[in-house]
């Protein structure tokens, strides 16, 4: 390979892809050899490839203006929020880029709470364990995962981490010295790179209880599991719970950067101008591109589709991988799944992309699938077989 002028952040595949169209990919190597999609860009990529909806709301938007700055009304944000409110019953968005962004609008709005509640001096924010909620300063120290914070030392101080899924452990701090200073619990409702972990609607219903009584804000970060990826709008939903703080970014515009950080009751009208913004958050193009994708979604049923596929992936898997050794187990929700294999299984992804398939591996075992929402009948049946040979041949 020829010397990169990139920063080495990532260990990247030796392939790129030079365009797509529904759930493929075609690489710019082989002229046109073709791949399956089932990792979205990593939940990005709501609507696949080339969605003649998207493009036509994207052109036009580009061609009228891009960017104007949050000096200035935006329609287009108005509209977003007003919609955002509307499928998730919040009451306030600020926008942003990213899914990290997200979380620090969710952070600092935490943090005003505590003062606002007189709670100046110390304040901590419970988070869990496998959760995974960015790689900025102070999510990174959020984020369960040394290898993200190794290195950037001194770690924000203010998480106090405890098991996941696990409601003695939230009663436990209710007796604990911290107590009064703890001001907000965040957690994903669907853990995503920690391993496709599913918190259970009881756990999530009591602890929206204990959150009330305490006065602890819930915070849930559906950066990977929202925008409709689980078969509802959002994975809190399942539980019939409202959350007071909602992160979301990722597939919310189907490609084109946007984050939202969403708040009701007790964490609205915390900030005031001078507290929080960004430049680009929420510009025309991305939400533009946001609106054009909750419009598809909602024509199109994409919700209804991703349950019933997603069922369909689970359930085949799980039959046709109930006797291979080595596998441990199929789960997760609507399009977003994970299969837990007994061994290392990165290698599984160059296989992957020899036989024309996009996966990827999270938490070292676990195969992790977040296909587009528009994920056919037919595209689910061909990853079923292809994935179901590729694992029993890379567990031979
Ligand atoms: N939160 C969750 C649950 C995520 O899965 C991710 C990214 O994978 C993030 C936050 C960070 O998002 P971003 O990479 O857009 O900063």
């Amino acid at each position: 390979m020829t010397t990169s002028y990139l920063m080495n952040t990532y260990a990247r595949l030796p392939i790129s892809f030079s365009h797509g169209e529904g759930c493929y990919l075609f690489d710019s190597e082989t002229n046109g050899k073709k791949y399956l999609d089932a990792l979205a860009g990593i939940a990005v990529n709501t609507l696949g490839y080339k969605h003649p909806v998207l493009v036509k709301t994207i052109s036009e938007q580009a061609a009228k203006i891009l960017h104007t700055s949050n000096l200035f009304e935006i329609p287009l944000q108005e509209k977003l929020a007003e919609k955002l409110c509307q499928i998730s019953n919040m009451q306030q968005v600020f926008f942003c880029n990213s899914g990290l962004e997200a979380n620090e609008a969710a952070i600092k709005l935490a943090l005003m709470y505590g003062n606002k509640n007189g709670k100046t001096g110390k304040k901590k924010i419970v988070v869990m364990e496998h959760s995974f909620h960015g790689r900025s300063i102070a999510t990174l120290a959020a984020t369960a995962n040394a290898k993200v914070q190794k290195g950037f030392e001194p770690i924000v101080d203010f998480f106090i981490r405890i098991p996941f899924n696990d409601i003695s452990a939230i009663q436990k701090l209710c007796e604990s010295e911290h107590k009064d200073e703890i001001v907000a619990v965040m957690l994903e409702p669907l853990q995503g790179e920690g391993g496709i972990y599913l918190a259970d609607s009881e756990y999530l219903q009591q602890l929206r209880k204990i959150c009330d009584q305490q006065k602890w804000l819930l915070i849930c970060d559906e950066v990977q599991c929202g925008m409709g990826r689980t078969g509802k709008w959002f994975a809190f939903q399942h539980a019939n719970i409202l959350p007071d703080v909602v992160t979301m970014a990722k597939g919310l515009a189907s490609g084109v950067p946007i984050g939202a950080c969403l708040a009701s009751g007790n964490a609205t009208n915390l900030f005031a101008p001078g507290n929080h913004g960004t430049t680009f958050g929420g510009n025309p193009l991305a939400t533009s591109a946001a609106l054009a994708t909750i419009s598809v979604i909602e024509n199109d049923n994409l919700l209804n589709n991703a349950q019933q596929i997603g069922d369909f992936i689970k359930t085949e898997l799980a039959k046709n991988l109930a006797t291979v050794d080595g596998v441990v187990g199929v789960r997760g929700y609507g399009l977003m799944l994970g299969i837990e294999l007994d061994r290392s299984c990165g290698e599984i992804v160059k296989l992957g992309l020899q036989k024309g398939l996009v996966i990827n591996v999270t938490s070292d075992k676990i195969i992790r699938l977040l296909p587009p929402l528009i994920f056919s009948k037919d595209n689910a049946t061909e990853l079923v077989e292809k994935l179901t040979q590729l694992i029993k041949d890379f567990l031979q």
